[in-house]
């Protein structure tokens, strides 16, 4: 048999075996297979992006369940692909330009894109390429970017139909407007907060009273230049006596009436707000019910323009602080408080936005959100975990229209052709199109000069990538996609509107089940940042500990909740994780030396050893188990955590010690171990394949196996029925190895030291288990049984333990201190009494003996008559200690 070579070397291992699996086709789906249809689409990452914690643990959970799936048999699609990230990759761009002196408009739009393209040729499958060293088995024949020509295609299909049923529409109205990224954003573009800003009282001279003002109080004077009334409610008592009164604007001197409108707030500042349709969403709101002029004082890069009288030519900011300098002088300042509040800024830039009046287009997503409301509640997509459900649908039950309409270049181009004058519009698939529905010649049209938000493409992903709008043979198989896996920070810009959009193009959801994983955080808790010098930068780890160790580590704390905290040691972990199987692994392949290699049945309970009955039925239990964590709640740490204590504690503590010596002899019994053996370890690593894929495969390679790769070796199924009576009697033996290791430990005996043991048995059964078991016990208790009966008395000085129903006495004659002795009988005895008021308490509990079935209740009543035994047999054992 060949061997593993002695050290681990995880990059060696990992860059072969995707190699070898991607060029095999082993990743591919096979639309014309009998087989049930499994898919995923990925969250298709920014084109700029460059793989982080949050996509390591994102797609190494995509990549198990697509693994698991496989291994179940189904035909499984992972379908693959980044996004353009409209705003990202222009800046990127708009910084390549920058250094060589130039800017965009100094090449032009077309020139411009052909750039972008050249960019995204160059160095747009960075990520794509990190994803390989992860492992992640995607199908790569069906890599999409947003831009391929298909999918513009959907695009541009979806704002029609949209447009031509009235959904999409073009108007003026106050949006997140970004002067540096100079282009609209929708509003979860623009996350607010919290801000340590100022409170300006400013005071609005009354026309006709001298020296009598209103107070207004705003965060941004500066804008009082666009404002064109002040407002106040109609119930507010301190404004009765100014019904229908005229103000002066300060600076401009232009006089503005008082109106009154119950909108306003009558806690809050003065009680007087000033409406600056322009620049505000709810002021916006009035004006149009008063129709009020609205007045734009600032240009788009937030510089104050001519209407903004003496401030024009000025930024924002600076215009803030002139502004209030002048009002002071002018005696117009009442007061300036510290005040903080939530303030918008560009996800992209961080730049404060502001709200600002402007032409755009946008989706009415009422409608839309209804059916994708009813398609929730008919339950035709779950969440897991299903709390996210309500957070979900409240976003739906609250939607507001979205603003579509991008000021870049790079991006779908808006499909809306114009006239000379922009009187007549139309929306298109070609420019002969929009000119044949203009009545216009083809040189009399001109095309919107807006893009389209980055997220409308993203929300046709899941068809959009199957072929739509051409009937595929991939939309017919694998839409609805069977689930989604993504993290929440994306559940409203991504999950939301492709549910919506699938409802409303495809008739039906577009994903059965949506998978919400954490976010990613440091060791405290902290979220990763490059100013804070807390991240962890998966490649690095990938490069040092492997891929393998890296998913380990972030599949074994990955519980669904908002953030997991990673840490060093939880890597280390991972790693050592993965040495101990190669280790363990190498040490059991040596074992497996003449074994004939058609032997990888398992061999007939007749046959087995009780430690071979064990660690089969214990194999057994943790199949199920593992199969039951990935099923019902997609619970992959428990999972995890399972393979591990099942590697590392009963195979290679517990079994491989225990079969040592029939390893190391001959014959019949050695092949039986054998067998057992590489039976054992083939189906755990077919296991652990899903969540550590190359190791499990190296090392797969070398057993006797069926098949080319474990990729498509079987998931492990339980045939046989728990064999109960070796879990019970091998946890006899373990019990009584513990004991003796305890007290080896406790008396601190010489660790090469062989211990004499004689073992008292309740029963003849159990004698007779503990006699066939001998050498077992000693191998592993490191001692010779000197005797096993059913009346054995405590030789004068033994130290005696209560390993279950079987009491060992160990004579360390000589190297017994008494005294300590003595302490550790009347520790062992207050142990059992913690453990008898436990279950008392918990008995006394009516909530849990009213709900918890009767055959607990009585094994709990069981456990404290079995206590009660131990503490008699340690008081008895005490007592000989006085004497
Ligand atoms: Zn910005």
């Amino acid at each position: 048999m060949r061997e593993l070579s002695p050290k681990y070397d995880p990059k060696e291992v990992e860059e072969r075996w995707y190699q070898l699996w991607e060029s095999k086709g082993w990743f591919k789906a096979d639309p014309g297979s009998s087989k049930e249809a499994f898919s995923i689409v990925i969250p298709p990452p920014n084109v700029t992006g460059s793989l982080h914690i949050g996509h390591a643990l994102n797609n190494s959970l995509q990549d198990l369940f697509s693994r698991y799936k496989r291994m179940q048999g189904f035909d499984v699609l992972w379908v693959p692909g980044c996004d353009h990230a409209g705003i990202a990759t222009q800046n990127v761009v708009e910084r390549e330009l920058a250094k060589e002196g130039k800017t965009r408009d100094d090449l032009g739009r077309e020139a411009f894109l052909e750039r972008v393209w050249k960019w995204k040729k160059e160095s747009g499958s960075t990520i794509m390429r990190q994803l390989r060293r992860l492992g992640a088995s995607c199908d790569w024949t069906y890599e999409r970017f947003t831009m391929d020509e298909g999918l513009s295609q959907a695009v541009q299909e979806v704002f029609i139909r949209l447009y031509d049923k009235g959904l999409i529409y073009q108007g003026d109205y106050i949006i997140n407007w970004c002067p540096r990224c100079g282009t609209a954003l929708s509003d979860i573009e623009a996350p607010h907060r919290e801000t340590e800003g100022k409170l300006y009282h400013l005071r609005y001279p009354i026309v006709g009273k001298v020296g009598e003002f209103v107070v207004v109080a705003t965060t941004r004077p500066e804008t009082i230049m666009g404002d064109v009334a002040v407002c106040v409610n109609p119930k507010d008592p301190r404004f009765t006596a100014l019904k229908g009164a005229k103000l002066e604007l300060p600076i401009l001197k232009r006089e503005i009436p008082l109106i009154e409108d119950s909108y306003v707030d009558m806690t809050f500042g003065t009680g007087a707000l000033k409406i600056t349709p322009a620049h505000d969403a709810n002021d916006f709101e009035i004006g149009n019910r008063f129709g009020f002029e609205r007045i734009k004082i600032m240009d788009v890069k937030g510089v104050m323009n001519e209407k903004a009288g003496p401030y024009q030519g000025l930024d924002r900011f600076a215009a803030r602080k002139k502004i209030v300098e002048d009002l002071k002088a002018q005696g117009l300042l009442e007061k300036v408080e510290d005040y903080k509040h939530a303030v918008a800024r560009c996800y992209r830039c961080d730049t404060v936005v502001e709200s600002y009046l402007s032409l755009q287009w946008f989706v009415n997503m009422t409608p839309m959100a209804e059916k994708a409301l009813t398609a929730l509640d008919r339950g035709e997509t779950f969440f897991q975990p299903e709390n996210w459900k309500k957070v979900y649908s409240d976003w739906l039950l609250n939607i507001r229209p979205w603003c579509i309409s991008r000021q870049i270049w790079w991006g779908h181009r808006i499909p809306v052709y114009y006239n000379a004058d922009k009187s007549k519009k139309c929306a298109a698939r070609s420019l002969a199109e929009a000119a044949q529905k203009l009545g216009l010649k083809e040189n009399e049209v001109i095309q919107d000069q807006d893009v389209l938000d980055t997220w409308f493409s993203s929300s046709l992903w899941p068809f959009s990538t199957l072929g739509w709008p051409d009937a595929t043979r991939e939309l017919g198989r694998y839409y609805p996609t069977t689930l989604l896996v993504t993290s929440w920070d994306i559940l409203f810009f991504w999950v939301s509107r492709m549910s919506m959009f699938g409802v409303e193009v495809m008739g039906q959801v577009p994903f059965k089940e949506v998978l919400i994983n954490s976010l990613v955080a440091d060791e405290h808790g902290q979220k990763m940042s490059k100013s804070k010098g807390n991240v962890i930068d998966p490649l690095t780890k990938i490069d040092t500990i492997g891929a393998d160790a890296l998913r380990f580590a972030l599949l074994s704390i990955e519980s669904q909740t908002r953030y997991i905290s990673l840490s060093e040691e939880r890597l280390d972990a991972g790693r050592n994780f993965m040495n101990k199987i190669w280790n363990a692994a190498r040490f059991m392949l040596m074992n497996l030396e003449g074994m004939p290699v058609e032997t990888l049945k398992r061999p007939p309970v007749s046959e087995l050893d009780l430690v071979d009955r064990w660690i089969l039925g214990r194999l057994d239990g943790v199949t199920t188990q593992v199969t039951q964590y990935l099923e019902k709640g997609r619970d992959v740490n428990h999972a995890v955590n399972l393979l591990y204590d099942f590697f590392w504690k009963d195979l290679c503590d517990w079994y491989i010690e225990a079969a040592k010596v029939r390893l190391q002899g001959e014959g019949t019994a050695k092949l039986v171990a054998q067998r057992t053996l590489a039976y054992t370890l083939e189906r755990c690593l077919r296991l652990l394949h899903p969540f550590c894929p190359f190791i499990s495969e190296e090392i797969w390679q070398l057993l006797p196996k069926e098949g080319e790769t474990i990729m498509r070796a079987s998931w492990p199924k339980v045939e046989l029925a728990p064999d109960e009576a070796a879990e019970s009697d091998f946890k006899i033996l373990s019990q009584i190895i513990y004991a003796v290791r305890n007290i080896r430990g406790e008396m601190k005996v010489d660790a090469k030291k062989q211990v004499t043991a004689i073992l008292l048995a309740p029963d003849e059964a159990t004698r007779a288990l503990l006699l066939q078991q001998q050498e077992v016990l000693q191998s592993l208790g490191q001692m010779k049984v000197a005797s096993i009966s059913l009346n054995a008395e405590k030789p004068r000085g033994a130290v005696a333990a209560v390993a279950g129903s079987v009491q060992v006495f160990l004579p360390l004659e000589g190297l017994l201190d008494l005294d300590l002795e003595r302490k550790r009988l009347e520790k062992e005895v207050g142990r059992f009494q913690g453990l008898i008021e436990s279950i008392k308490k918990k008995l006394e509990n009516e909530a849990f003996v009213g709900k918890a079935p009767a055959a607990v209740v009585d094994a709990e009543r069981k456990k404290i008559s079995e206590y009660q035994s131990s503490i008699e047999k340690l008081g008895k054992n005490l007592k000989e200690l006085a004497s």
